[in-house]
């Protein structure tokens, strides 16, 4: 795998609007070394502990996306570092982000993720329920947390029209959430295998990480 020669491929075929995460979970420091010489400042994982370990190790201007779902006991180990939070998809753990921003004396961005696949085993909140969080009292309340756009999974398929439907399903809810809220700029769809069609249906945010990195030796995640 020429991490350079891949990541200068993908960067070549994206508009200036679009923002490049590196999905570098599983992969070794060595790997992710590679990818920042290339330039590469936004990684993404999928675990927290195992970011807060590569943060540690690695040069401090970069940018770390915590992209896989959260569980609101282990917020605390990124409080200080992360950059951004893609897979929010309750007020509880928005309410736990927040406590452990204020400890850290900082705004903690997020996003909101909305589930816009058929399949039952992804995470998310419906779009009525994002839009009923953002306009809620108690989400005004929390000072240290701030919601800059939403994510989404499309459905593991070949059916490219499905995912082009869900896709834009997403779109429509970012394009409905923006109105209510100017803090929402980020469209966070798209992945190595739907990321040019993602791009098409409006994303602002890819995450790409096999095209990047190579094929991850199979775990659960
Ligand atoms: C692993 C992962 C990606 C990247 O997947 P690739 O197919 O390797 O590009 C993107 N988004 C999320 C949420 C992931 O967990």
């Amino acid at each position: 795998m020429d991490i350079k020669q891949n990541l200068d491929n993908i960067k070549s075929q994206l508009p200036k609007h679009v923002t490049l995460v590196a999905v570098s979970k599983t992969k070794p420091i060595s790997d992710l070394k590679e990818a920042y010489n290339a330039g590469q400042r936004i990684f993404g994982e999928n675990k927290i502990q195992e970011m807060a370990s590569k943060f540690e190790q690695m040069p401090k201007d970069i940018k770390w996306h915590m992209i896989g779902h959260v569980q609101r006991n282990k917020v605390k180990y990124m409080a200080k570092f992360v950059n951004l939070i893609h897979g929010v998809d309750s007020f509880k753990l928005l309410k736990e982000i927040n406590k452990q921003a204020e400890k850290h004396n900082r705004t903690i961005n997020c996003l909101l993720q909305i589930k816009i696949a058929e399949e039952d085993n992804k995470f998310g909140m419906s779009s009525k329920d994002a839009l009923a969080l953002l306009r809620s009292e108690e989400f005004l309340n929390l000072k240290s947390v701030s919601i800059t756009g939403v994510m989404g999974m499309a459905t593991f398929t070949d059916d490219n029209d499905q995912i082009k439907q869900e896709f834009t399903r997403l779109k429509i809810a970012f394009e409905e959430l923006k109105t209510i809220d100017d803090s929402i700029k980020n469209l966070s769809m798209g992945m190595s295998s739907d990321y040019k069609l993602a791009i098409d249906c409006g994303s602002t945010m890819i995450r790409v990480g096999s095209s990047i990195f190579g094929a991850r030796i199979h775990t659960k995640q």
